[in-house]
């Protein structure tokens, strides 16, 4: 016990020098839903390990009894993980392997290991990651939404003032947000989502991912609210919901001065909706783009 506060300590400064008598500490990503989804190299290192930190070792348990695998477990929940992590450090000290495991996906990710693998890293062990599931990734690259920046929220607050104040704060985000949510809130934190991003707003709800009845639904959120609220279904299991970032909206200057042209001599002599669809004939620019410029002109004088 009295090694906790020299690590927490520690944890503060950077990495310790790497303890190369000591053993190693895996992070091993489990299955989200389909067993299928574990890695060789997972089931190799959950069999060679030690130990096996878990979140829920009775969970646990039936995974590894799938597998066959008798590696001795040991709780590791958000709980007990910073008192307890002293624990796995003298056993990873002593030159054991240790596996680190979450009851589904990677490790971490809104889930317990945080604290373990700051103060292994502190001490000098040397931590390992076995990747493999994760929910947000398994979302994000089927959604079709730009995945090339994007942003993790994890879980939003249950209550409905701290939700919307915090997708206020993600309005403007440029990159794709990707949220996780309980079953019992995905119509409320949908609701939300509507009314402070706008219902126009492209979205896609991943739910049951690699399960029997995975759906991956991408609609505006207006429409993708109305989906899940007209059925009950949509509101039962896991679920990841992704959305779109906020793009400015377009401009003049976006437009093009030939365009803004045609549109200028065509407002002239015809009504805003008219000549917005004829310049959009004439120049190939969206109708709507057009649309709104005019108005946003006519507005102005
Ligand atoms: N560590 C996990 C990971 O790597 O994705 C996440 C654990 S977090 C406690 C659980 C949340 O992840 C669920 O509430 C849900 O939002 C999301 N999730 C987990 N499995 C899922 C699945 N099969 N389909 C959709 N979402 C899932």
């Amino acid at each position: 016990m009295w090694l906790l506060p020299i690590i927490e300590v520690c944890a503060l400064t950077a990495p310790g020098p790497l303890n190369s008598t000591a053993g190693s500490l895996f992070v091993v990503a489990t299955p989200i839903g389909n067993l299928d989804d574990i890695s060789a190299r997972a089931l190799k290192v959950l069999r060679e390990a030690k130990l096996i930190a878990a979140e829920d070792t009775r969970h646990s348990l039936r995974l590894l009894q799938h597998f066959g695998i008798t590696t001795p477990l040991a709780a590791c929940h958000e709980h007990n993980e910073r008192e307890e992590g002293s624990r796995f450090i003298t056993r990873l000290l002593a030159g054991d392997d240790v596996a680190l495991i979450s009851d589904a996906g990677t490790p971490l990710i809104s889930d317990p290991g945080y604290h373990l693998v700051r103060q292994a890293r502190a001490a000098g062990i040397n931590v390992v990651p076995v990747p493999g599931a994760c929910a947000l990734i398994a979302a994000l690259s089927a959604a079709g939404l730009p995945s090339d920046r994007f942003i993790f929220e994890g879980f939003l607050p249950a209550k409905a003032v701290g939700r919307r104040a915090r997708l206020e704060l993600l309005k403007e985000e440029p990159r794709t947000l990707i949220f996780y949510e309980a079953p019992h809130r995905i119509l409320e934190c949908l609701q939300d989502m509507e009314l402070v991003f706008g219902g126009e707003r492209l979205a896609l709800l991943a739910r049951e991912l690699t399960k029997t009845f995975e759906t991956l639904k991408g609609l505006p959120l207006a429409q993708l609210r109305e989906f899940v609220e007209s059925d009950s279904n949509q509101q039962r299991g896991e679920c990841v919901v992704l959305v779109a970032g906020w793009t400015a909206p377009e401009s003049e200057d976006a437009v093009g001065s030939e365009a803004m042209r045609v549109l200028d001599l065509l407002l002239k002599e015809m009504p805003l909706k008219r000549a917005a669809a004829l310049a959009a004939e004439i120049t190939g620019v969206r109708k709507n783009v057009l649309y709104q410029v005019a108005l946003d002109k006519q507005k102005g004088e």
